[in-house]
């Protein structure tokens, strides 16, 4: 694509603008249901700056099943700020769980079995859907190894098994248990020209915990055309994938521009430590 220095200054210039852009859009919403009261849903925004987001929860009842190097596992250590309150390393890192409040964080739990569909725009040609299906699942894999959670792809794996997304899905609310992934033709009007991607999750309390019921994704061909191939840990059309799936399992966005998940995707843009902990987190709810 762009062989000298200054193509690629411009070309990075302009996908860290059109990212800029679209991050303003980018809203991760959660609709609590609280079940045992059979009360009507509650549309909750959360906004991602908040203060008082933190891990620290999370890290005090998790069960972590993954391996975590050192410099991953350090950032799990608590420390107290009085009166019962603890800030934890990870915190002090930038990264910030998707919702932390006095429920604690929404995470799923780890034998919740959580089938992954993934749908695409018929519009889109052929050679381009198989190639996001491809970058979707090897994301989805990467995520499942460095959760732990116990995710499943059920449908749309395969090109026999391919599944179509329509205009009534990709505004509906998944069944319990399943993360719908959408990626929609640009031209179309569920998302704006600008608009990249964007995650809704549906959340319900049980025993005193708050836990994902189903999340729904949009990804736009907009950014598959955009964004550079390559692996997940550098800027490319997998990492922004990546980032949008770890907001369905309850990561929110980092303060750290050299992380994954942090609103812009920078060049620097990798998968920290801090990252590496979080998604270690993110599948240590014990049952
Ligand atoms: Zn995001």
């Amino acid at each position: 694509m762009a062989r000298n220095p200054d193509d690629r200054r411009r070309l990075f210039k302009r996908i860290a603008l059109l990212l800029a852009v679209v991050v303003a859009g980018l809203v991760l919403v959660v609709f609590l249901t609280r079940s045992e009261q059979k009360e009507p849903e509650i549309a909750l925004g959360y906004n991602f700056t908040l203060d008082g987001k933190s891990w620290s929860p999370a890290i005090k009842e998790g069960n972590i099943r993954v391996e975590l190097d050192w410099d991953a596992a350090k950032l799990l250590t608590l420390n107290p700020t009085g009166s019962g309150n603890f800030i934890s390393e990870l915190d002090m890192a930038g990264s910030n769980p998707s919702v932390s409040n006095q429920f604690g964080n929404l995470l799923w739990p780890q034998c919740t079995r959580i089938a992954t569909e993934i749908f695409i725009d018929q519009d889109i040609p052929a050679a381009t859907r198989s190639q996001m299906r491809d970058a979707t699942i090897s994301v989805f894999l990467w995520l499942k190894e460095l959760t732990g959670l116990y995710i499943v792809l059920t449908k749309g794996s395969s090109e026999r098994g391919e599944e179509f997304s329509t205009g009534a899905q990709r505004i509906s609310t998944p069944d319990d248990n399943i993360i719908a992934i959408h990626w929609v033709n640009k031209e179309n009007t569920v998302m704006s020209p600008d608009e990249l991607a964007a995650a809704t999750m549906w959340a319900t309390h049980k025993n005193g915990q708050q836990i994902p019921r189903s999340s729904r994704i949009r990804l736009s061909s907009n950014l598959f055309d955009t964004m550079p191939d390559g692996e997940i840990d550098r800027l490319s059309k997998k990492m922004a994938i990546a980032h949008e799936l770890s907001h369905a399992f309850g990561i929110g966005h980092s303060n750290d521009p050299d992380s994954y998940m942090y609103p812009v995707l920078a060049p620097s843009a990798s998968i920290t430590p801090a990252d590496r902990a979080a998604l270690a987190l993110t599948g240590s709810r014990a049952c």
